[in-house]
């Protein structure tokens, strides 16, 4: 093991107070939120210019994501501010659906993507940018003590949070061919996966997959169907005020029959069905040859054409991941409409490397094991950027604390979808590359996209995560939706009133105040302003919120019973012979997991990650019946 005692050149006798190991999307918020908080840090990472890369699609947010990167804005973080500056078509998926469940997502200009990360970090006061390999993490006792690195320079420290991505021991598998690497052109990292072996850390393998990049001047277009951003396009801080950047469009094109053919013959080519990995790959996010074989029904898969730069011609075709030998994927691809003569600068791969069991970590995403050793992003078994920014976050924040001596901080599930992340990341552990949906959040009616600010900035401001800037503007909005608020709250119509409004309720003599006058289908603001001149002057972007508000009231008020009866109905024992398979109105995903799970109880059952308190209402009203 590497023990080389001699200091680093800058480094004075305290060190610093927290060192934070890679400087992908973890380690970044890692690295500018402890020293928000008034730590004293240094990132160490391989190659600086490398600083914020997006290792496989350039896109930011979407499902569940989006509500995470808006997260990490409320606490004052990094990741959307940069996709602000970077984003060259932004779409709000979900749009005709309820505002719990919509997800902003842009695609990003690479180049832009990195210099905005790289730009925010120059701009961090106490913060140190060293290039270089850690290769050790020295102890005093159980606590951490420095970090060495691999030419021999040692940086002490209170704390380390290590965010190595997919570095760690990571291969890359094309075809047959292994080639060592942490990502294309980049050597893995191998020492420090030794020494976190040697520390007792038990380390696991887990994989992911890249599709080949084609160059745009080469692709028929005219064959494809173009798709528009959002215009305007919605910017994902609270802090941007409009998008500046120009904004391009993607294109839609389909596998066809020769490319199933292609890739049925080819099947015991790929790395992943001849054997050769061992890894487990994400479930949410296959790859091609995993589509063909698990929806053997489907002729067809939508590829998405996005392009990664205003002036780079590279393309990502989102969907055609795959770990295929090159002269397959050049088959493949040729196979599919528009890219018939398309070129491809880089062949895919599938990388596998290795994780941690985040079960070894507390919910500040500090390891049980080593006092001050946190650990965030790829290396806690999750796949994706926002995954990792919001985990770098939380550890950043927490490693500054430890370094300072103040508690702990964790996030509830109740309150973020940080928190939902990392209590199934370190109660349940993962099987798979874990993934943020909506889905797994219990409470998405409250944790919507759109309220990230208000259920989050005020207690980043009060643990000095949020600048002065956005505490201000934070406040004022605050302040003025409250005044709008207490409008809506302060008029009682009965129904004789709000019908000579023109709004259709029964006459069941209740009272009925502006939110629930808004819960009425086909009712919005605009149709309460003679009702209430007052509200006359709200913006949109209160105008939408408040709609929300008023729409998911009743829904709100039956969440909370729900969760008032699962608390009542814990202790209800499930029989062994219960057939979950037959529960109508669950998800096949959930009856599936809870055949496989068999909980004992409904206490068990709400254990299962993705569970609901409607779900669980349901099994529990018909245990209920059957025991009756
Ligand atoms: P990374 O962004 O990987 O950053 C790790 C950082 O650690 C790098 O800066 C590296 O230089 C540094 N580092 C590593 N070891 C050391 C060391 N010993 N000393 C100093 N620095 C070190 N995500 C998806 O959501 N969907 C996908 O389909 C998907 N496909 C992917 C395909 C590939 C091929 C790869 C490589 C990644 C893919 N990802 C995908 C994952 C996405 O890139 C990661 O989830 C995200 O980048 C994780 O962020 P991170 O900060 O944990 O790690």
């Amino acid at each position: 093991m590497f023990h080389v005692k001699q200091r680093g050149p800058d480094m004075g006798e305290r060190g610093y107070d927290v060192i934070v190991v890679g400087g992908g999307h973890a380690g970044t918020e890692a690295a500018a939120a402890a020293a928000r908080v008034g730590a004293r840090v240094a990132l160490v990472t391989l190659r600086r210019d490398r600083i914020g890369e997006m290792s496989c699609n350039p896109a930011i947010g979407g499902l569940g994501k989006g509500h995470l990167v808006r997260e990490v804005d409320a606490l004052d973080g990094i990741m959307a501010r940069a996709i602000d500056r970077a984003g060259i078509h932004f779409k709000l998926l979900n749009r005709s659906k309820g505002a719990a469940v919509r997800g902003p997502r842009a695609q990003a200009d690479r180049a832009l993507y990195r210099q905005a990360v790289q730009d925010v970090l120059s701009e961090q006061e106490r913060l140190d940018i060293i290039e270089g390999e850690v290769a050790d993490i020295d102890l005093d006792s159980i606590r951490v003590r420095s970090v060495c690195l691999s030419d021999g320079r040692v940086l002490p420290c209170r704390s380390v949070v290590v965010t190595t991505g997919t570095f760690l021991r990571g291969v890359i598998h094309i075809g047959n061919r292994q080639i060592p690497a942490g990502r294309a052109d980049e050597p893995p990292a191998r020492l420090l996966a030794e020494r976190l072996q040697a520390l007792g850390f038990a380390l696991g393998r887990l994989k992911t997959g890249t599709p080949a990049r084609l160059d745009g001047r080469t692709i028929d277009w005219a064959r494809c169907e173009e798709q528009k951003g959002d215009s305007p396009p919605e910017p994902f801080s609270t802090r941007t005020d409009r998008i500046e950047v120009p904004q391009v469009s993607c294109y839609i094109t389909r596998t066809t029959a020769e490319t199933q053919a292609i890739i049925e013959k080819s099947l015991h080519l790929s790395a992943m069905y001849s054997g050769g990995i061992s890894g487990r790959g994400p479930r949410y996010c296959p790859s091609i040859e995993d589509k063909i074989v698990r929806f053997a029904d489907r002729t067809s898969h939508q590829i998405f054409l996005e392009p990664e730069g205003l002036d780079d011609p590279t393309v990502y075709p989102n969907g055609l991941s795959t770990s295929l030998p090159e002269a397959v994927q050049d088959a493949m691809v040729a196979s599919i409409p528009g890219l018939e003569k398309a070129r491809i600068l880089r062949h895919g791969y599938a990388i596998e490397y290795d994780f941690i069991d985040p079960r070894e970590l507390t919910a500040t995403l500090e390891s049980k094991r080593v006092q001050g050793l946190f650990f965030a992003g790829q290396i806690n078994g999750t796949t994706g950027y926002e995954e990792a920014a919001g985990q770098g976050l939380v550890a950043g924040l927490n490693a500054a604390r430890r370094a300072g001596g103040s508690e702990g901080v964790s996030f509830d599930r109740s309150q973020s979808y940080l928190g939902v992340m990392i209590d199934d990341l370190t109660r349940l552990g993962v099987t798979e590359p874990y993934r943020m949906f909506t889905s797994r959040a219990e409470f998405r009616l409250s944790l919507r996209a759109d309220n990230a600010d208000a259920r989050l900035t005020d207690e980043g401001v009060a643990l000095g995560l949020v600048g002065h800037e956005r505490r201000a503007a934070h406040e004022a909005k605050m302040d003025l939706l409250e005044d709008y608020r207490s409008v809506l709250r302060a008029i009682r119509l009965t129904p004789n009133e709000a019908r000579s409004a023109g709004l259709d309720v029964n006459l069941d003599g209740v009272r009925r105040d502006g939110f629930s006058l808004l819960a009425l289908p086909g009712v919005d603001l605009e149709r309460l302003i003679p009702l209430m001149p007052q509200l006359g002057g709200c913006p949109s972007w209160a105008r939408d919120l408040l709609e929300t508000e008023g729409k998911y009231s009743v829904y709100l008020a039956r969440q909370a019973e729900d969760l008032e009866r699962v608390e009542r109905d814990r202790g209800m024992v499930i029989p062994g012979d219960f057939r979950f398979e037959h529960v109508l109105g669950l998800s096949n995903e959930l009856r599936h997991k809870l055949e496989s799970i068999r909980p004992r109880s409904i206490h068990e059952a709400g254990q299962i990650e993705g569970m609901t308190p409607a779900a669980l209402v349901l099994l529990a009203a018909i245990l209920r019946k059957r025991a009756a």
